[in-house]
């Protein structure tokens, strides 16, 4: 009896403590229910798809009411804003028992759309076939339409930069990262989105001889915060050269450093144009120019392997011990007419190089009086044999900034000139000096025929050739051309004044070489 009492009371106990378990169970399961409840849109299906529940968020985001909802199938808030496909594949989904998440446009009672981000959960009966479906959803509708304004925006904004054609750009000065606007690529000759956003990209498209002034222009902005402002040619890939006009500002950070640098490109051709027919007139002459030196360099390689053939047999035919007198001086007159047309057309080739901008430079710290010490040592021969003294004890130390090479030729070319177009017993005399604080003039002096103020401005032509008629001197009049552009490509210039029947200065000036990076570059 006392047994039995015993385990009656243990079992009230269990079963009393068991309900409490289940009570605080459900209530938890309550209060879960009701947070959901408050943040969610919930409904649920039957197997067919009719609304068996529907809480309040659901009422008011469809605009329905509970009564109008309870038993009528789910398609009553279904718009046509997706294709059917997108309903058959979640009913696919839901009915085989997988849960479906997914964005759905629906139509509330007004007619007007909401969006939804909906989480459709089956519940399987013991066959293992769904009898119900839970829709949890969160009402998306604000997101979409902010996704669909800024698209619109965006398409706005593409379409006006089409018409006006300008295209934007924005470059992150400390990441270098840029990024551009589709137009770009357009204005510099591409398809929409064909050119890869790059700085090279960018550089590469621009006119080589507009490069220069875009990249100082990107500096000063940089260095001083100034707006950019540029105008620049563009050549597109089929070789169409347009103008482009790109204006810009830097952003700086909170410490005032600079951050980004914005933009605008804009296709000013049209009016480049109208504004100076000038250019179109350079643009075709530069043109011309162009396909005019190409042609030289093509002829003078054409020219140079034949010429070389009949030197070289005119030389073998000169050692042949049998020929006679006035053979030999026919074979005499044709290696002097050979060697003369080898050098014209060496010089054209080296002209038609250096004007097309072929010309590579390797600019470097050279030693004025080393350099003209060599130039001497070649042009001593020809001194000698015309009885010309050069005087060069007169020389600093200076250094310049120049390609040796280069620098080498235009020295050679005075030197052989003040020789050549010199008195018999004649002298030259070679002496450098600082001109202003970065310059150094380089100057050859002779005793020669001298060039009269009428004469001065077809020096530097190409084929001038001024003392031709009165002196028998030999020359291709190419020399002093060649030297000026070789000058002007190392930031030097050339220039001279004279004394008809006294003689001339020819100088050359370059921009001096630091002394102090001469021992570095020594050094290294
Ligand atoms: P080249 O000497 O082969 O004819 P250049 O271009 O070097 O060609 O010179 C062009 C012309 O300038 C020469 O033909 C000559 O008439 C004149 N000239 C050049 N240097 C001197 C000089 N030092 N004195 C007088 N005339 C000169």
């Amino acid at each position: 009896m006392i047994t039995a009492v015993t385990s009656r009371a243990r079992r009230t106990r269990n079963i009393s403590s068991t309900l409490a378990r289940l009570e605080d169970i459900i209530y938890e399961r309550e209060r879960e229910r009701l947070a959901v409840d408050h943040h969610a849109i919930i409904s649920v299906a039957d197997r067919n798809g009719d609304i068996i529940y529907v809480n309040n968020k659901f009422c008011e985001l469809s605009g329905f009411n509970r009564e109008e909802l309870l038993g009528r199938n789910h398609r009553i808030v279904k718009s046509d804003a997706h294709p059917e496909g997108f309903y058959q594949a979640l009913w696919r989904t839901i009915s085989s028992g997988a849960i479906w998440q997914g964005e759905i446009c629906n139509r509330a009672k007004d007619g007007s759309l909401y969006w939804v981000e909906s989480t459709i959960t089956p519940f399987m009966d013991m066959e293992g076939k769904p009898y119900q479906y839970v829709s949890i959803r969160t009402d998306i509708t604000h997101v979409k339409n902010a996704e669909i304004a800024l698209s619109e925006q965006k398409e706005r904004l593409r379409r006006g930069q089409s018409y006006a054609n300008i295209g934007t750009w924005e470059w992150n000065v400390k990441s270098d990262e840029l990024f551009w606007s589709e137009r770009i690529p357009v204005l510099f000759g591409y398809a929409e989105g064909q050119l890869e956003t790059n700085y090279t990209n960018f550089l590469n498209a621009v006119h080589p001889d507009d490069r220069q002034s875009v990249e100082a222009a990107i500096q000063r902005s940089l260095l001083h915060r100034w707006p950019y402002e540029v105008e620049h040619r563009v050549i597109w890939p089929d070789g169409t050269v347009r103008w482009l006009l790109e204006k810009g500002a830097v952003v700086t950070d909170r410490n005032g450093q600079a951050e980004l640098m914005v933009g605008v490109v804009q296709d000013i051709h049209e009016r480049k144009m109208a504004e100076d027919p000038l250019i179109v007139a350079r643009g075709e002459a530069e043109a011309a120019n162009h396909a005019k030196t190409e042609f030289l360099s093509n002829m003078s390689h054409e020219l140079r392997t034949p010429m070389n053939a009949i030197l070289g047999f005119g030389q073998l035919m000169a050692l042949d011990e049998q020929l006679g007198d006035m053979h030999k001086e026919h074979i005499g007159e044709i290696m002097k007419a050979g060697n003369h047309l080898l050098t014209l057309i060496n010089q054209v080739l080296d002209l038609s190089r250096v004007e097309s901008g072929h010309l590579h430079l390797d600019t470097e710290a050279v030693s004025i009086p080393d350099l003209v010490r060599e130039c001497v040592a070649l042009m001593y021969s020809l001194a000698r044999e015309k009885n010309v003294r050069i005087n060069s004890e007169e020389l600093g130390t200076q250094w310049v900034q120049a390609d040796r090479t280069r620098l080498k030729q235009a020295i050679l070319n005075l030197l052989s000139n003040a020789i050549k177009y010199n008195q018999p017993g004649g002298s030259i005399t070679l002496y450098s000096k600082e001109h202003g604080r970065d310059r150094i003039q380089l100057f050859v002096d002779d005793t020669g025929i001298g060039i009269s103020p009428e004469q001065r401005h077809e020096l530097f032509k190409p084929f001038s050739r001024i003392h031709n008629q009165t002196h028998q001197v030999e020359g291709t009049g190419i020399g002093l051309s060649i030297t000026r552009t070789i000058m002007q490509a190392m930031d030097g210039k050339i220039g001279m004044q004279s004394t008809p029947g006294k003689g001339s200065s020819f100088w050359l000036e370059l921009p001096a070489h630091q002394s102090s990076s001469v021992v570095e570059n020594r050094s290294s």
